[in-house]
């Protein structure tokens, strides 16, 4: 089984570093060759307005958008979660837009720019949850079902193939999402 980690910019090194040190081979993808053959991929934080234009110039949006629609599990954090919405509440950009969920991007304003809650997400209790310049989902739509809210607010959801996250496990210790995400690789492959 072999995962794929989006390296474009943001904080790929980190999910990398994850899928790892869960026993499985993770691949920096940069071009369209990189794709081959991956079981799954990470879309990491960053920022979303950058990964989107390098998306583009790197003519991945429309493969990458065909191989999610085809059933390739895909994880979206933070700036990952915004590539996959189908709309963006506060912005005109869609990038890959496979995704009924509709974000609010930069939610929690200035003032609470960074901030670390434990929550629950599903079956995964009191998870570390890291916060940066977040977006969170304002709703679910389609087939697309929360997985977690902190303070009212839709911080995690799953759709089919497609697993997001406004905030950051791949700057905790704490593996149990990416672990819930290898096992939606290991039910497909
Ligand atoms: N604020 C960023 C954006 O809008 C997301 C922040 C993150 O990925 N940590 O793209």
């Amino acid at each position: 089984m072999r995962i794929g980690v989006l390296a474009l910019q943001g904080a790929f090194i980190e999910h990398q570093r994850a899928v790892e040190r869960l026993g499985m081979e993770c691949r920096q993808v940069r071009t369209r060759s990189d794709l081959s053959g991956l079981d799954g991929l990470i879309l990491p934080g960053g920022e979303s307005t950058v990964q989107g234009r390098l998306l583009s110039e790197q003519s991945l949006t429309q493969v990458l958008r065909g191989e999610i629609e085809g059933g390739m599990p895909v994880f979206g954090t933070c700036a990952g979660l915004i590539l996959l919405a189908k709309h963006i509440s506060n912005d005109e950009s869609v990038y890959l837009g496979t995704m009924s969920v509709i974000v609010r991007r930069n939610a929690y304003g200035r003032q609470l720019g960074s901030f670390c809650v434990t929550s629950d997400m599903g079956a995964i209790k009191d998870f570390p949850m890291v916060f940066i310049r977040a977006p969170y989902i304002e709703r679910v739509e389609g087939e697309a079902a929360t997985l977690a809210t902190v303070d009212g607010h839709i911080v995690a959801a799953r759709e089919r193939n497609m697993l997001a996250t406004s905030f950051h496990p791949e700057l905790v210790s704490d593996l149990r999402v990416h672990e819930y995400f290898l096992d939606m690789v290991r039910g497909r492959t």
